[in-house]
């Protein structure tokens, strides 16, 4: 590209930082869209001279990833209310005097389902895990109104932690805490929406699933896999095995750098210009479809 004195800069604060698809993303819509911008990513340990950084060098938004996600909200003019209530920030658009966050992760995951047609609102919930991303996905579904949202992890008291905060936000939210094994509270006459966000089934462990157990799986309507890598994870095979309809983690990778990208330049991007970009992130993960 191009870069003169007119170049807006974006760019993402994490460490390590080399592994990032953010760069890919960025670059081909400020491309497509023929946008004076340019995204970098910067390797940094400190956050909190990043961000003070970043505003004084003029840059227009940033991507903050791992283990900066927490650490730059003190450091925020504004923060959208979501991204309060989880207490992670992914992205930072420039505003009067500082940076406002938010947290494109679980509004990319939410793009993702309205345009798949899986429902949220009133609707029986279990989220499988309860780690970084399962505690942002509870939100979204509290913020939803789903009907009852059912938290199972192997460690039982981070899925009760969670649990605990979305009551203390939402008061009355039907939400409850099980360790992976109790997934038989389940009702067997209804059927559920199941997001799985453990890291079981990450490549190169494609043939573990969190349960495997059938009378589970008979259970669920909708099966959404946060895991991008691979593209089809045992848990969506089994949950196309009993019936069910499965999606995976890539939408949400893609929706949540879509998203960002549209906070930061004002245009909107359509679905041909994002499917675009899916076909770059698959091929830059080896992921063929
Ligand atoms: P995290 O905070 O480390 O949480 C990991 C979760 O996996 C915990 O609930 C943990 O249970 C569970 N787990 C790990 N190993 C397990 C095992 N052997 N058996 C049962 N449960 C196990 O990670 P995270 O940030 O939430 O990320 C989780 C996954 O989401 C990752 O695979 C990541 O790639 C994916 N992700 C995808 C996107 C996207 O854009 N598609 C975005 C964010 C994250 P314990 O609490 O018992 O340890």
């Amino acid at each position: 590209m191009n870069i003169r004195g007119t170049t807006k800069v974006c760019g993402i604060i994490g460490n390590p930082i080399k592994h990032s698809m953010s760069p890919i993303i960025h670059n081909y819509l400020a491309k497509v869209k023929g946008l004076d911008l340019v995204y970098v990513p910067f390797e940094t340990t400190n956050a909190v001279a990043a961000v003070a950084g970043a505003y004084e060098l003029n840059v227009l938004g940033m991507n903050v990833t791992v283990p900066h996600k927490n650490a730059v909200i003190p450091q925020l003019k504004e923060i959208d209310s979501l991204a309060a209530n989880i207490g992670a920030v992914n992205t930072l658009v420039r505003v009067d005097g500082g940076f406002k966050g938010y947290n494109t992760d679980i509004l990319g995951l939410k793009r993702q389902l309205e345009l798949e047609n899986v429902p949220l609102k009133d609707m029986d919930v279990v989220i499988v895990g309860a780690g970084g991303a399962a505690r942002a996905v509870a939100f979204l579904c509290a913020s939803e109104k789903v009907k009852s949202l059912t938290i199972l992890n192997r460690t039982v008291s981070k899925a009760e932690e969670i649990a605990n905060n979305i009551k203390q936000v939402f008061e009355g939210f039907n939400v409850s805490a099980y360790t992976i094994n109790d997934y038989s509270v389940l009702e067997n006459e209804k059927k559920y929406v199941v997001i799985q966000t453990t890291n079981v089934g990450l490549h190169p462990n494609n043939l573990e699933a969190p349960i495997y157990d059938k009378t589970f799986y008979d259970r669920v309507l909708y099966g959404v896999d946060i895991i991008y890598n691979p593209s089809k994870t045992k848990f969506m095979q089994l949950v196309n095995e009993s019936g069910g309809q499965s999606f995976g983690g890539i939408k949400m990778l893609l929706y949540q750098g879509v998203l960002a990208f549209e906070l930061w330049t004002g245009t909107s991007v359509s679905e041909e210009e994002a499917n675009e970009v899916l076909q770059l992130l698959k091929k830059e993960l080896n992921i063929d479809e």
